[in-house]
């Protein structure tokens, strides 16, 4: 058993499958960054993948397995890699997606074995949507979550609050995930990539989103469960919303997430730019705890620090 003083262990992976990505939001990349139209990077097979998750697997136990990236949906064999990972026995298998190809993929995810998908909408007014993510396809995304719900996909939506961006867009995405039944995150800007020095300038706070929130609804707060990342609250029509607030409540005393990259490094931690080799380690079951022990030694014992490694790049 892999744990730490604080009594953490990893039950949930995040599998960044590539670091490429056909949008450029904001707060994510900076578009300066030649690297986003030109990137080609080497990422491993599925059975690269599906070996290495299968060697953590049976050192912890995982409980779900979350592919993202970069865009995760650009990594061609993705299906291929869900239906590996759901033989392998992973109990739940996820995915976080810009869902700008999800209306072409979600019926394959699904009959992969995907249950859960994430899919990041910022603004629902085209003009800021543009202004949030330049390369995006507003009409595909939207088109991608009402596909996704349509085949049964279980779908929650993500929204990153950038203040004197998107902050307008919070009351609309709300009645836009109440009217389909569906769960929507608000994300609390996370002091990484270029952003780095900068994020308090956009930093649109956990309190702000709630009294955003305030000006269309009546709401009570859930309890949070253990490990979480986001708190819940529910408007008296229940319409049920979070907010991942790394800065205002952060999360990391009871964090039980690990991270692989494309090229099979282990991160504990978004905080530590620093990988360690899973591919070049000892493939016996002790190379592997040894690995992830020290992966869990990056862990931040209260609070988020950052990192100026951008979350397209390590997997957010
Ligand atoms: N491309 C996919 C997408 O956008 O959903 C998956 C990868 S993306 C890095 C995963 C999530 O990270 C998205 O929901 C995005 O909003 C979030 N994200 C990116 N940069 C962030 C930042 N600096 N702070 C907080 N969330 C961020
Ligand atoms: Fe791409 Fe996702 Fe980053 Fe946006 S948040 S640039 S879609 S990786």
């Amino acid at each position: 058993m892999v744990t730490d003083h604080l009594g953490r262990q990893f039950k949930t992976l995040r599998l960044s499958v590539s670091p490429e990505c056909n949008f450029a939001c904001t707060y994510c990349v900076d578009v300066k960054d030649k690297d986003i139209h030109t990137g080609h990077h080497k990422t491993l097979e599925p059975n690269q993948f599906c070996d290495l998750v299968s060697r953590i697997h049976d050192v912890v136990n995982l409980e779900s397995v979350r592919l993202t990236g970069g865009e995760p949906l650009l990594y061609k064999p993705v299906t291929r890699l869900v239906s590996l990972l759901r033989e392998l026995g992973i109990p739940k298998v996820k995915l976080t997606t810009n869902g700008s190809l999800l209306a072409y993929k979600a019926k394959s995810l699904k009959d992969s074995g995907l249950e859960f998908i994430n899919v990041s909408l910022d603004a629902l007014d085209p003009d800021v949507f543009r202004r949030v993510t330049p390369r995006g396809h507003l009409d595909k995304v939207l088109k991608g979550i009402d596909t996704a719900i349509e085949i049964g996909l279980k779908v929650k939506i993500n929204c990153m609050v950038m203040k004197g961006v998107n902050e307008s867009q919070i009351l609309p995405l709300l009645r836009f995930a109440g009217d389909r039944g569906i769960t929507i995150r608000f994300l609390e800007l996370m002091k990484m990539g270029y952003l780095y020095h900068d994020f308090a300038s956009y930093l649109f706070s956990e309190e702000d989103i709630l009294n955003e929130i305030a000006k269309g609804y009546s709401f009570v707060s859930l309890k949070r469960k253990e490990s979480s990342t986001a708190r819940y609250w529910e408007t008296m029509d229940h319409i049920r919303f979070g907010i991942i607030a790394n800065d205002s409540s952060p999360f990391c005393s009871d964090c039980n997430r690990l991270r692989l990259s494309h090229d099979g490094k282990i991160y504990g931690c978004l905080s530590v730019n620093q990988g360690f080799s899973l591919i070049e380690s000892n493939e016996s079951p002790l190379g592997t705890e040894c690995i992830l022990m020290k992966a869990m030694g990056q862990k931040q014992d209260n609070h988020f620090v950052g990192s100026p490694l951008s979350m397209k790049a390590i997997g957010g």
